[in-house]
């Protein structure tokens, strides 16, 4: 390849297999080799994964916006008397998800919601029941481990009893949102009403120990140093040596409009974004897949990011509804054909997988 010094050590390492250190994270953070990252992020990828990419036919469901936590990054969640505040019933659900089933082809559910402030965990896992009673052929992935953490809070049960009980009723795996940055001190300026990094971390290792795997995600593009976002790539790397129970890991670029933070921020650029899925793919070398999650990069971005490392590039989805709140500028769905064909156009093989990714 084309690089010298530092930056060649860096690619001998990931050529020859070699675990990539905190400070080589951060002087690719520095670098701005963008061409040379997508090369050698796509080599990872091919070695690890091959040509499939992966994506699913789902359907999001995102039961209430009402939150008590109000993250400051955050453009869905509301107070209860709010404008544009929401609580689904039962048979709010289970319309949306019989008119998703009009695809022959749905398989799966995608449920993350607000932390209501008066819901009882009972009112969650009921949710989660009927659902997988009208729908027992869809693959239930659900809630943060922010959701789970707070379902722990208020009813007094520990995060194990509540993955047991959700298990029970029919979830299968865990959605990667809630992790946003991995630090104490981001999370104390950003979103301190809800579960701390460790307490994240430790949802995922308790959901790992029974058998339940969880997708992992890094909120990054606020107020985070690049460090920091090193940082987080390290401490998820550690717990896959631990448990190897993480199956995706998604990048979100934050979203500014509509948030507490958007006269402050502004959003990432397509740069940082390539950038940050390569470096990813090659910090988290103990993880099989890395999405391209179309709705925040944007379509044409997801694509390219194929050849930066991604090898997943989500689900049709239905009807997105939190990134939409803030300003997100693509479709709020996509058909199976339209995935297929964007998978197709970028070289690779499009694999449906049956909506657990
Ligand atoms: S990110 Fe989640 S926990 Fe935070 S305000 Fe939004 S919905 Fe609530």
């Amino acid at each position: 390849m084309f690089v010298r010094g530092e930056l060649e050590k860096i690619e001998v390492k990931v050529l020859s297999g070699k675990r990539l250190s905190r400070e080589d994270g951060e002087k690719l953070f520095s670098c701005n080799e963008l061409s040379w990252l997508g090369a050698l992020a796509d080599y990872v990828r091919k070695k690890i994964c091959g040509d499939r990419v992966y994506y699913n036919v789902n359907c999001h469901v995102n039961l209430t916006n009402i939150c008590r936590a109000r993250c400051k990054f955050c453009a869905f969640g509301r107070d209860g008397d709010s404008k544009g505040s929401y609580a689904m019933t039962i048979d709010d659900a289970i319309k949306l998800v019989n008119e998703a089933s009009r695809d022959p082809h749905l398989s799966g559910l995608h449920i993350v919601s607000g932390l209501h402030p008066t819901w009882t965990f009972e009112k969650y896992l009921a949710f989660v029941e009927i659902l997988h009673r009208k729908f027992p052929a869809l693959h239930i992935k659900g809630f943060t481990g922010v959701e789970i953490q707070h379902f722990a809070d208020i009813s007094g049960l520990s995060v194990e009893e509540i993955l047991r009980k959700l298990k029970a009723a029919g979830l299968e795996t865990i959605a990667g949102g809630g992790a946003e940055i991995l630090s104490d001190r981001v999370r104390n300026l950003l979103c301190p009403k809800k579960a701390t990094a460790d307490q994240w971390l430790n949802v995922a290792r308790t959901a790992h120990k029974l058998g339940i795997k969880t997708n992992a995600s890094m909120l990054y593009g606020h107020i985070e140093t690049l460090p920091e976002r090193v940082e987080h790539l390290i401490r998820l790397r550690e717990l896959q040596d631990e448990t190897g129970g993480f199956q995706t890991f998604i990048c979100f670029p934050f979203l500014p409009k509509n948030t507490a933070l958007e006269k402050e921020i502004k959003q990432t650029s397509m740069w940082d974004d390539l950038k940050t899925i390569a470096i990813s793919r090659l910090m988290l070398d103990n993880f099989q897949n890395i999405k391209a999650y179309w709705v925040m990069l944007t379509v044409p971005v997801a694509q390219v990011a194929l050849s930066f490392g991604a090898n997943d590039i989500d689900g049709t989805i239905h009807r997105e509804n939190i990134l939409h709140d803030a300003g997100a500028t693509s479709p709020r769905a996509l058909t199976e054909d339209q995935i297929i064909k964007i998978i197709r156009e970028a070289g690779r093989v499009p694999f449906a997988t049956g909506g657990n990714t």
